[in-house]
């Protein structure tokens, strides 16, 4: 029998706000554990709140980049559950009249683009974080990311595939990232993906039990889960071997496995209610011009001005704009070395081996584009070659070095007195008669060699193209 795999997510987006969504506490990451709480975000009672206008923002900037409805009046709701990591005992969401429904995101897979259709996007606040201490069997709390906001970004049941899943997931990230929505950094948590899985007969038009794997941030973790969960669903329905119920589960990433954490909630058991110590906000016209108006710069249109009026390939424009940071390294410096193609050659070059070798991805660079930039041109203006220039990279990234300050303080320009270049060229010459004398009967190939040899006699502080020419001027003249 066939069987199909049906597939909802719902991402969760932490806004890249500098405040709390109702206090004025810092939504900084990485805090010492409840350094940014203060009695509002505790959970204290009699407590005011109010409604970060960024955040609101941000929201409508999601809903533009997601071709969604905005709300006219957006409100918001208290879902109530008793957990130990929110004080309140409610957590503050949208239900009622969420900031925007009815959205899409065209994806591209191998098998071709697809529209995936989106219910709803809403703002809520995140809850804190559980430390459970195994040396003394305590368990601490910390109200750090305790009414954080959030954006919960909810699609209808449109994917079949894995594949189609971190496609979605991968332009989520590109929209939300270059819209200034947020970092969406997988690791950091500030984007989650829950997955609801059912399997049904192919052609049938029923739905099959659905399980919701909760709280994945990884998408190898995402990838591998779902294809767990699936066969787990079709070993079920083909062999009887258990009967699916409806239920919230976990991803194990070491067993890879999932395991059952609680059984579905339905919304009653929450008793929603809308939260009556909020304002509902209203989003006019106007407003929603106005985040549009100073919406930055898209993936796509980057790209199209990579390639179209700075004259650059797909494939270098494609990695560029497949990461925010990298872009921004990309504009950044440019702004003080004014050349596209230089600059892209480093960056997908040089820059991402050096990080990659760190087991950095393209997100995590941190460079200062300012001594990047003049780096560069110092390679370009033959002052040191690629080599040494790369190494000075590393240097720049790792130490912050000054470039040019580095290059005289250790003599690393190019020699640039050319007889010392041709005493060079004389000696690499004489001591490698073998291999003139290839050279001589037609191989091509030696001059390599011969110009590797002057380049160490140089301790590599030589123009190699220059190397080359003088090699085959001294060479020609042997005939
Ligand atoms: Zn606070």
């Amino acid at each position: 029998m066939n069987y199909e795999v049906v597939m909802g997510l719902e991402v969760h987006v932490e806004l890249a706000t500098e405040s709390k969504l109702f206090c004025s506490c810092s939504a900084k990451f990485g805090a010492d554990a409840n350094e940014n709480v203060c009695p509002a975000c505790a959970g204290m009672p009699g407590m005011p709140a109010v409604t970060n206008k960024r955040a609101v923002e941000l929201g409508i900037a999601a809903a533009l980049v997601t071709n969604s409805k905005i709300t006219e009046v957006m409100s918001f709701d208290k879902k109530n559950y008793f957990y130990p990591d929110l004080p309140t005992g409610y957590q503050i969401t949208q239900l009622y009249a969420p900031i925007c429904t009815n959205g899409s995101v065209e994806i591209e897979t191998t098998a071709g683009k697809k529209i995936i259709t989106l219910k709803q996007i809403h703002i809520e606040e995140d809850a804190g974080k559980l430390v459970h201490d195994h040396r003394t069997g305590t368990t601490l709390v910390d109200f750090n990311r305790t009414s954080v906001p959030l954006t919960e970004i909810v699609s209808n049941p449109d994917f079949r595939t894995a594949d189609e899943v971190v496609a979605y997931l991968e332009k989520l990230r590109s929209l939300l990232s270059f819209a200034g929505v947020s970092d969406c950094k997988m690791q950091e948590g500030s984007m989650r993906c829950d997955v609801n899985i059912s399997v049904r007969e192919a052609g049938s038009s029923q739905l099959g039990t659905r399980t919701e794997i909760k709280n994945m941030n990884s998408l190898k973790a995402i990838v591998r889960a779902i294809e767990y969960e699936s066969q787990r669903h079709i070993d079920a329905l083909s062999t009887g071997s258990e009967v699916l119920v409806q239920e919230t589960r976990r991803w194990d990433d070491n067993k890879g496995e999932t395991f059952s954490m609680r059984g579905k909630e339905n919304a009653t058991d929450y008793r929603y209610f809308p939260n009556p110590e909020l304002m509902p906000v209203r989003i006019d016209a106007a407003w929603i011009e106005a985040v549009r108006n100073e919406l930055p710069e898209s993936a796509a249109d980057k790209f199209a001005r990579m390639t179209g009026e700075m004259g650059l390939s797909e494939y270098d424009s494609r990695i560029i704009t497949g990461s925010k940071n990298l872009s921004a390294i990309f504009d950044e410096t440019l702004r003080f070395f004014n050349r596209p193609k230089d600059v892209v050659n480093w960056i997908n070059g040089e820059l991402l081996s050096i990080a990659g070798g760190d087991n950095k991805g393209s997100d995590d660079i941190n460079i200062d584009c300012e001594r990047f930039a003049r780096l560069i041109g110092l390679v370009d203006s033959n002052t040191i070659n690629r080599t040494i220039g790369k190494e000075l990279l590393v240097k720049v990234l790792k130490d912050g070095i000054d470039p040019e300050a580095y290059i005289a303080e250790h003599q690393l320009g190019n020699i640039t007195d050319t007889g010392f270049l041709e005493q060079l060229a004389d000696e690499a010459l004489a001591e490698n008669e073998p291999s003139v004398k290839e050279y001589l009967e037609g191989n091509q190939k030696v001059i390599g060699f011969l110009v590797g040899q002057i380049m160490r006699k140089a301790e590599k502080k030589a123009d190699p193209k220059a190397v080359n020419e003088l090699v085959q001027k001294k060479l020609s003249a042997l005939h």
